[in-house]
């Protein structure tokens, strides 16, 4: 893998500090089309900075949404290679160089109070503290995803690694303004901020969604592109009688069991299908979803599914149906009790709450609150009793970054 200079500003070949030349994969296409960073985690490495961090950086420069869950590191809309590369120049700029000697073995430290925090690079090489500019959208997203502290570990990657909800909760898209909008950053970043496609150099085969459709209607097809659909839908669900009760040939009952009888069906087809029926957007969907896409392997099988949830669910509605839906697969299995046991829902819910899907306070809400709703109370409580690692787990992380 081609390697190039931190500094591509220094020419020289025998510069020590190298990282991996960023390297994109454009996937989907109309709406949905999106541009993945596929070796972000070796770059960031090369930085000795989170992943999510230089991902959110161009996020906000280029006004576009991220996505960065599963190790998957995503902008939104299609952007050049040579656009994130300038990018990146400016990120390692503004926070990754030492600015006295513009070494990059430097370490992000936060100092003040909670709400009037500072930030400043500590540098290993001269041992200068720099400030950095603290009006960059970034800044606000570091404070709220601090650096990992070395002694901690990795126990609790997410609490203090990305949290990248924005992608995922309720309500509409919501496009950050750009940088430059904001009057902070991006003084050697003379483009507009870019949410029009751009020409030039960009591979746009070899995605797996393209290929596994090989079809071409670009809403139906892909999972992004629907996603936009649903998020519309979304709304006018928003005025939907959540109490009423479907028959037997319901939307949502034909949904259910062409579920069960194609659990292995492609993201794609099971879109297609919730369209076909009539119910896209619509939040019980997620009922059908959480009950009959998965079998007693669900723990497994809900992080291959994490791309069409992600897709799937828009609100907080959409939530409360996904965790029913799985409280009733859980709760109606034939090996409930073993599955329980062995904490499949903690399973399940930290799979979710990773990829964010489910916000925390939901799920906190959710695990504190036994419901018949969807089953009986009895097999409600056993089904958040098997949740206790992760509410507990949840529970310290908050604990945590409340002494820091
Ligand atoms: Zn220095």
């Amino acid at each position: 893998m081609a390697t190039v200079n931190i500094r591509r500003d220094v020419d020289d070949k025998f510069y020590r500090y190298k990282m991996p030349l960023l390297q994109i994969k454009v996937e989907g296409r109309g709406n949905g089309i999106k541009t993945v960073i596929p070796n972000m985690e070796d770059i960031a490495r090369a930085l000795n900075r989170p992943p999510t961090y230089p991902t959110k950086f161009f996020g906000c420069e280029l006004g576009a949404q991220t996505s960065m869950a599963n190790d998957r590191y995503i902008v939104n809309g299609q952007h050049t290679a040579d656009r994130l590369r300038e990018l990146l120049d400016t990120f390692i700029e503004k926070f990754v160089l030492c600015p006295s000697c513009k070494n990059p073995e430097t370490e992000l430290v936060i100092t003040g109070r909670s709400g009037h925090e500072d930030m400043h690079r500590d540098c290993k090489a001269c041992g200068r503290q720099n400030g950095i500019d603290m009006r960059h959208k970034l800044v606000a997203y570091i404070i709220k995803n601090p650096p990992k502290k070395k002694e901690k570990g990795g126990k609790k990657g997410k609490k203090s690694g990305g949290m990248t909800a924005e992608a995922n909760v309720g309500g509409p898209l919501v496009f950050e303004k750009t940088a430059a909008e904001d009057g902070s950053g991006g003084e050697d970043d003379d483009a507009s901020p870019a949410q029009t496609p751009q020409d030039g150099g960009v591979p746009t085969k070899g995605t797996d969604i393209d290929n596994v459709l090989g079809r071409s209607d670009p809403v139906l097809d892909n999972p992004d592109a629907a996603e936009e659909v649903s998020r519309k839908l979304a709304k006018a669900d928003l005025n939907d009688d959540d109490d009423d009760e479907y028959a037997g040939d319901s939307p949502y009952a034909i949904l259910g069991a062409w579920l069960e009888e194609n659990q292995d069906a492609s993201d794609a087809d099971i879109i297609a299908k919730i369209k076909e029926v009539g119910i896209a957007g619509k939040h019980k969907v997620l009922i059908e979803i959480g009950h009959h896409l998965f079998s007693e392997e669900i723990a497994k099988e809900v992080e291959k599914r994490e791309p069409l949830l992600q897709a799937l669910v828009t609100s907080e509605k959409h939530q409360k149906s996904l965790l029913g839906g799985i409280e009733r697969l859980l709760a109606l299995s034939p090996n409930s009790d073993a599955l329980l046991a062995a904490g499949t829902t903690s399973k399940v819910l930290m799979a979710l709450y990773q990829a964010d899907i489910l916000d925390e306070d939901l799920v906190q809400n959710w695990g504190t609150h036994v419901s018949k709703k969807y089953v009986d109370k009895d097999k409600s409580k056993k089904v958040r009793k098997s949740a206790e690692a992760f509410l507990k787990w949840l529970e310290e992380a908050d604990d945590e970054s409340e002494e820091e």
